[in-house]
């Protein structure tokens, strides 16, 4: 069984320099992530948003403050706006090194990599190289990738930004069903701010140097959410707002 990942930020600060002159991508970030809940991270570009979600992903230790994740070892899986596949390997075979390398057997790797690309809608396409596939489906691989290993922490940097609009509606719409069945906890980052407040229960509002949390938007929308919907503008408009100040 699955258990439910939170985060919690302390005080977190990390400091980049530039021309030999420092300055905060972080600064004192304050910020607690509930179990399966789904957050948004929107600012614009440069306000820390992929440093923050490096630091989740451990792949950024050179912080200061304190990150506690609960459990301390759940798996986090992250997803890019490229999709990273390896392109001399077919969908399916993206998927299974993942599996093999953890030590299943090549057999039961191989259902259930296509388990996860049917989940994505990619049945009948197991056997496609990624040069073969649209960008969007290139892009449902990569999550099937990232959904595979069962992540408690599904972190997800601006993951629909490179792919057409209609394509990205589709994939938000796919994102958000396949959390219905099985809500984990989500970060997600974009600098869409109508994308932010369509998926999220709750949106975090970054601004840039230093780089800072300027509101926490809870969206109490049900789902599916119109776009057009007026209390959903209401809550782009005040987002805006706030990073424009
Ligand atoms: P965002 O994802 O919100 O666009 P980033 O987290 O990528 O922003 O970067 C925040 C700031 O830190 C930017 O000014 C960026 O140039 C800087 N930065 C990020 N990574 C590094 C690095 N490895 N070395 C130096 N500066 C960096
Ligand atoms: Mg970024």
């Amino acid at each position: 069984m699955t258990m439910s990942g939170s985060v919690s930020f302390k005080n977190v600060s990390r400091t980049f320099s530039l021309n030999g002159v420092d300055f905060a991508a972080l600064d004192d970030l304050q910020l607690d992530i509930e179990p399966d809940s789904f957050t948004a991270i929107v600012g614009p570009s440069g306000c820390g948003k992929s440093t923050l979600l490096n630091i989740v992903a451990g792949l950024d230790t050179d912080y200061g403050g304190a990150v506690a994740i609960t459990p301390e070892k759940a798996s986090v899986a992250y997803l890019f706006q490229q999709p990273r596949l390896l392109p001399w390997l077919s969908a399916r075979r993206n998927i299974m090194l993942i599996l093999c390398a953890r030590g299943m057997p090549k057999q039961e790797a191989h259902v259930k990599a296509d388990q996860v690309l049917s989940l994505v809608g990619l049945e009948g396409f197991e056997g496609h190289y990624p040069g073969h596939l649209s960008g969007g489906m290139q892009q449902r691989v990569a999550l099937a990738r990232a959904l595979v290993v069962d992540p408690e922490i599904l972190l997800m940097d601006e993951p629909f930004s490179a792919l057409d609009e209609l394509t990205a509606h589709r994939l938000r719409q796919e994102l958000l069903s396949i959390y219905d069945s099985k809500p984990r906890t989500i970060i997600f980052v974009t600098h869409n701010i109508a994308e932010a407040c369509s998926l999220a229960d709750r949106v975090i509002v970054m601004n840039s140097r230093p780089g800072r949390i300027v509101a926490e938007v809870p969206i109490n929308i049900s789902r599916p959410r119109n776009i057009d919907d007026p209390a959903l503008q209401v809550h782009v408009h005040s987002i805006i707002s706030h990073i424009a100040q």
